[in-house]
């Protein structure tokens, strides 16, 4: 991946350490998770093995994960209808960028382990991210001006209206 400056990332960084139990298994396991809560972790859809939710700490604008349920740290020990589920998602997620955000490219990718750059090194997560030829310059203006916070909410709201009705 490319150097993109991100100053919001300081604060995953700092506060990573203070969140004892894992991030994802807090917003994951509950089928039954009310609905204002799935919109206040920006949780934007639950399958039967999966769920897909915004990047709170993005590298863009439109930059989401896909988390199975099971708190795994091996791609390798996911059963085959979760890795299949995994997939035909991000096929999903990438159809959606390119509709919503037009992007030049699309970054879609693991990192496992703490020495492959995982901030949640323990339950494996797959990335998926537009990418544009210009946006470490349109990024940085972004952070610094402090529209993250809505633009969230927003990516949340127009990613969770194009995938409405999906089913994997
Ligand atoms: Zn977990």
């Amino acid at each position: 991946m490319d150097h993109i400056f991100t100053p919001w990332r300081y604060a995953y960084v700092a506060s990573a350490d203070r969140e004892t139990s894992c991030i994802f298994c807090n917003r994951a396991p509950s089928r039954e998770a009310k609905a204002e809560e799935d919109e206040r972790n920006l949780v934007l859809y639950r399958g039967p093995n999966c769920f897909i939710l915004v990047n709170r700490y993005p590298y863009t604008c439109g930059h989401v994960m896909i988390v199975p349920y099971q708190h795994l740290d091996c791609l390798d020990k996911l059963s085959g209808d979760a890795a299949a589920e995994m997939m035909s998602l991000a096929q999903r997620m990438e159809g959606v960028l390119r509709q919503l955000y037009r992007p030049d490219g699309i970054n879609l990718g693991m990192n496992l382990g703490k020495a492959a750059g995982a901030g949640v090194a323990g339950h494996l997560h797959m990335h998926v991210l537009p990418r544009w030829y210009a946006d470490a310059n349109f990024m940085s203006v972004v952070g610094e001006t402090r529209v993250l916070p809505e633009a969230l909410e927003e990516t949340a709201r127009r990613i969770r209206q194009a995938l409405a009705g999906y089913r994997v």
